[in-house]
């Protein structure tokens, strides 16, 4: 059994729902079990910062899948979930990114594991630092931990643990 890690984003209504949906595609994928799950977090977006706030989610995977076999899965969930590639980092339905599979190094066109960006993102480190504070990311050869602690509190500011509310995110709204 390999252990895995993916971030889940999504930025366009109801955006909680996209997660949800992407777990439970995530949960199909043959020979792969959730092991765990963060917190949703609700995060500024980063990188291109024109557009609506962030849900993020980090989940720890067991698969028999190898690297690109998940990466592939993952992205037939986006294409399911009707992701569209326009801008780069701008909105979408979902995003499925593979931060770390086991301790390997990948180095391939269409796969970089550790996710190359991971260590410097706080809507990452912080849902990461929940499933496995003592996880190391072997490129940098710190822990999440001690990599999250090099962040500014600015950037975790836009980092917030996140409760539906009535009304948002495809839940009705309650006419009083
Ligand atoms: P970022 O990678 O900075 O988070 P993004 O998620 O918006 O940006 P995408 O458009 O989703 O970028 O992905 C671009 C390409 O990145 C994908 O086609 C995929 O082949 C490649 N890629 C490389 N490494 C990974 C990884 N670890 N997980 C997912 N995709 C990856
Ligand atoms: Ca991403
Ligand atoms: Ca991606």
């Amino acid at each position: 059994m390999n252990k895995a890690y993916i971030a889940l984003g999504s930025n366009i209504n109801p955006r909680n729902e996209f997660l949800e949906q992407a777990i439970n595609e995530i949960e199909q994928i043959k020979t792969t079990s959730i092991v765990k799950l963060s917190s949703i977090y609700e995060t500024d977006p980063v990188g291109f910062e024109d557009q609506e706030r962030f849900l993020n989610q980090v989940i720890e995977i067991e698969t028999n899948c190898s690297a690109i076999e998940l990466l592939e899965e993952c992205q037939m969930i986006e294409r399911k979930l009707g992701r569209k590639r326009e801008l780069r980092w701008g909105p979408r339905t979902i995003d499925l990114d593979i931060l770390l599979y086991n301790q390997e190094n990948i180095m391939m066109d269409q796969l970089v594991i550790p996710h190359p960006r991971m260590h410097v993102r706080a809507f990452v480190l912080v849902p990461l630092v929940e499933v496995n504070p003592n996880l190391v990311i072997p490129t940098i050869n710190k822990t999440v931990t001690e990599q999250l602690s090099l962040i500014t509190n600015e950037e975790k500011r836009g980092v917030v643990k996140w409760i539906k509310k009535d009304g948002e995110d495809g839940s009705k709204l309650t006419e009083s």
